[in-house]
């Protein structure tokens, strides 16, 4: 048994470990037909150059877009946008006014400053029945108006993400910076990368990095025409859709709605068997289950087993670390879920919170496949945000300390 102190060092020193977060242990996400990406072109505001010479020029190559529109904006053009409609486009909902901040003067009247959240959602729900009236169609994915997602002004700001969540499958941003993971992204926040001014050959580094991460990239743009201010440019959009259809390159090129849809199966049919560390929180009984699927391994060896949905615990250096937001304090049982082999038994863990820790030993299992529960200790927690961390206890040359599937939180009385 080592000394105390090498134990308080051992927890010292966890910070410089920082570096070896685990990149994540997860399968590449599975694209269609072995695809490596998707991509989504979108247009916002139905411009007046969006049906054509835009879509006609994306249906020479059989690409589906998303065109986000204000309904009023259609209206100078209504068989020019049931033509895309018919040649099989999406139609999103950009919101009925295109609100932004008071900061652009020509929004000064319609500033999202001034907004709330009611009156916003009355007017998404206005612009979908704007659409169906005008087209026959019903949008299901939405565009932020200048990628602004707040309402109201300083202590009464409110964020209007959670209503886009509520009322459609997805909603875009604007101007931002990285593309979308699949695994990780929130549908209601999109990121929507700027494809405006911008050549072929400015786009490609974008195309092929997010290739490289098997991304999903959405490029957004506003008018799509040969010159002009906020313009897609044609010959970039006729390059790319060569590009995009060249089997060679390995893209899926799609509206945002079929792209989104595609995910969210694939993250259903996956649940339990990915590693996308995030916050937990109690269940409506109370009890809160931090599972491997859940927690951060951050180490040189540590790494997240999908067919055990546990992570596999090989040095001393390792730990996991699961964050936790509660709606208030309480004291909570705490059961651990582990694995190890009669051989490796014995080394000793610690399991951390603030300034509190429980000890324990890794008691045997029977072997590495089977997993056993126990209650190894109690925990006061605080309201709001925690962090529980386990680690072995003492540091070690060889072998493993356990292979760790979840904490299980119980809470005690009231
Ligand atoms: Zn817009």
């Amino acid at each position: 048994m080592k000394s105390l102190f090498s134990i308080t060092a051992c927890i010292v020193n966890l910070s410089i470990f920082l570096v070896f977060t685990a990149a994540a242990q997860n399968p590449e996400f599975p694209w269609p037909e072995g695809k490596k990406m998707a991509i989504s072109l979108s247009f916002d505001d139905a411009r007046a150059s969006n049906p054509s010479p835009g879509a006609t020029l994306l249906n020479e190559y059989g690409v589906k877009a998303t065109f986000y529109v204000v309904p009023a904006s259609m209206e100078r053009d209504i068989p020019g946008w049931e033509m895309v409609v018919d040649t099989g486009h999406e139609i999103g909902n950009h919101s009925l006014y295109h609100p932004c901040s008071g900061n652009f003067v020509w929004s000064r009247n319609k500033a999202l400053e001034d907004y709330t959240l009611e009156r916003m959602r009355k007017e998404l729900i206005a612009a979908n029945d704007e659409v169906e009236r005008l087209l026959g169609v019903r949008p299901e994915v939405f565009a932020y108006p200048c990628g602004l997602t707040y309402v109201g002004k300083g202590e009464r700001t409110q964020s209007y993400v959670p209503l886009i969540s509520e009322l459609f499958l997805s909603g875009r941003g604007w101007k931002d910076e990285a593309p979308v993971d699949p695994y990780y992204a929130d549908m209601a926040q999109l990121t929507g990368m700027e494809m405006d001014n911008k050549s072929f050959e400015e786009i490609l580094p974008l195309i092929e990095a997010a290739a490289e991460n098997r991304q999903w990239l959405v490029l957004a743009g506003h008018e799509t025409n040969t010159e002009g201010n906020q313009t897609t440019y044609l010959s970039m959009l006729r390059k790319l859709c060569a590009y995009a259809n060249d089997p060679a390159n390995g893209i899926w090129i799609a509206p945002v709605g079929t792209v989104a849809k595609y995910v969210n199966e694939k993250r259903a049919a996956m649940e339990g068997n990915l590693n996308i560390p995030g916050i937990s929180r109690p269940s409506e009984e109370g009890s809160i289950n931090l599972t491997a699927e859940k927690g951060k391994g951050i180490g040189p060896d540590i790494k997240y087993m999908p067919e055990w949905n546990a992570f596999g615990w090989f040095t001393a250096k390792d730990r996991v670390e699961w964050d936790l937001d509660l709606p208030k304090k309480g004291t909570y049982e705490v059961w651990m879920e582990w694995s190890v082999s009669d051989e490796e038994a014995g080394k000793p863990f610690l399991l951390t919170s603030g300034d509190q820790t429980i000890e324990g030993v890794v008691k045997p299992s029977g072997s590495w496949e089977t997993f056993q529960k126990t209650k190894i200790g109690k925990l006061s927690l605080e309201a709001d945000f925690n962090r529980i961390i386990v680690a072995s206890g003492e540091e070690f040359e060889d072998g493993a300390l356990m292979d760790l599937k979840a904490l299980t939180l119980v809470p005690v009385g009231k």
